[in-house]
């Protein structure tokens, strides 16, 4: 156990008590092992959850515990956090279901946005249970109806949501908190003055990393810090090292605030995320981590890989981190009439997802490739000196025949290959199928060592 494990059970106990669990406080049960964090989404796509399936493996091999930390008090920028996305047969190949936020409401953390109307939330409910049948999801909207009325704010919601589905339905024993329930604490107090105290050093080393990435991530500016300040406000603001203490500066109401003692302000300060990745292990305790692969791909900053490299020129330690990228293969109501509409084109498409999805893969290159040939071949014809108009009208009309069957080709390869919400898998196939074809593929996955993790990867056939 780390020397913050009564901030840390404090934190727990604390998730338990509002989520309406009667589990016992993990002190008092095995040490906390293994680490996840995520902000708290509102049902997601699967690699959400399997990050729990994945950390609860990994603690138990350690004869420890999985905890699951649940970033609530993040910027509130992404539409995850307030939309899902089910399969539609429509040209985006799919439907948003979801709350709006206003713009002011953006710049907020997380927890300070308010729950949806009753009306709203039932809305959304609703038009999730239309999409499948009733019995199928009669178990989750319960879990979600227990989570609106428990949770103050929009985090606490999609927070005690998903705690509840990997506890009840997917029946995981990995244990969870909130980021703001632990800063509470102060708990991040003491790592982030030790990152303060060589603050000149991290925004050089930081850069650096960046500068060898291809991140798209800012650099930090001079006597910029890797913490945030919870301004009242509800905004984050930046904190700033001076010649003596600190300034938090907040971009949305202008306010600024000095202090000298980092710890003394732990109430209020939150790591970024690069810092997060520094710190969590510390105040946890743990040795293992389970990450997202998004953190190591450049295409979405590579934050993962600047947090090694900081660690690594400060010689902080880091944990041994593992990513599980997985594809599932499924078939729901949706994904079934994109299938058929496939097989009008192509009789002899096979059954199997995972084979339609690649025989599709091939005939949308096929096709778009046939559509371009034509298309130079017409613009050649119109050019021609000898230009015969018979020949560009049957040109034209192969055109549109090809593209026709390219767009419907397309619609359903996207509907086949997309990741949609968890809710669409497992109201198709049931919560605890799809946990058993996981778990079962998690077992036979093959690790390969990667530069900064261990990869699984697996794919799904359900
Ligand atoms: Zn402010």
């Amino acid at each position: 156990m780390s020397e913050y494990g009564k901030e840390v059970n404090a934190a727990i106990t604390a998730f338990e008590k509002r989520v309406g669990s009667t589990r016992a406080a993990y002190a008092e049960e095995l040490p906390l092992a293994c680490e996840t964090a995520h902000q708290p989404l509102f049902l997601p796509t699967p690699g959400y959850y399997l990050k729990a399936l994945l950390c609860e493996k990994l603690a138990s091999e350690k004869k420890g515990q999985g905890v699951y930390g649940l970033i609530d008090n993040d910027l509130s920028l992404f539409a995850s956090l307030r939309q899902t996305h089910l399969p539609a047969l429509n040209k985006n190949g799919s439907t948003a279901i979801g709350f709006k936020i206003s713009s002011t409401d953006e710049k907020k953390a997380f927890n300070f946005i308010p729950k949806p109307s009753k009306e709203e939330w039932e809305n959304a409910l609703e038009k999730i249970s239309d999409s499948y049948e009733k019995d199928k999801t009669r178990e989750l909207t319960e879990i979600l109806w227990n989570a609106y009325n428990r949770g103050c704010n929009l985090a606490e919601v999609n927070a005690f949501s998903t705690a509840r589905i990997c506890r009840e339905l997917l029946q995981t024993k990995t244990l969870f908190f909130l980021y703001s329930d632990l800063q509470e604490t102060g708990a991040f107090g003491a790592a982030c003055e030790k990152l303060a105290d060589r603050n000149e050093e991290v925004v050089r080393e930081y850069n650096s990393a960046i500068s060898t990435t291809n991140s798209t991530m800012k650099r930090l500016s001079e006597n910029e810090t890797l913490f945030w300040c919870q301004c009242e406000c509800g905004a984050k603001a930046t904190i700033w090292k001076q010649k003596e203490g600190f300034v938090a500066a907040c971009a949305s109401c202008g306010k600024k605030a000095e202090f000298y003692d980092v710890k003394r302000e732990a109430k209020k300060i939150s790591p970024k995320a690069v810092a997060r990745s520094l710190i969590l292990p510390q105040v946890l305790g743990t040795t293992a981590y389970v990450s997202g692969a998004g953190a190591f791909s450049e295409d979405e900053g590579a934050y993962g890989v600047v947090a090694f490299k900081l660690a690594k020129a400060l010689g902080w330690p880091m944990p041994e981190t593992f990513v599980w990228r997985n594809k599932d293969y499924y078939s729901s109501r949706t994904r079934s009439a994109a299938f058929y509409a496939a097989k009008k084109l192509f009789p002899n498409i096979s059954p199997k997802p995972l084979e339609a999805t690649a025989f599709l893969a091939t005939e949308v290159e096929k096709l778009a490739k046939k559509v371009e040939k034509y298309r130079t071949t017409l613009a050649e014809a119109k050019a021609s000196q000898k230009r015969d108009e018979k020949t560009i009208q049957e040109l034209k009309a192969s055109i549109q025949a090809e593209q026709n069957k390219l767009t419907a080709a397309t619609t359903a390869f996207e509907l086949l290959k997309k990741n949609y919400s968890v809710v669409d898998l497992c109201s198709s196939i049931g919560w605890s199928k799809a946990k058993d074809d996981w778990t079962a593929a998690l077992r036979k996955a093959p690790t390969v060592n990667r530069e900064y993790f261990t990869e699984y990867s697996t794919q799904t056939l359900h």
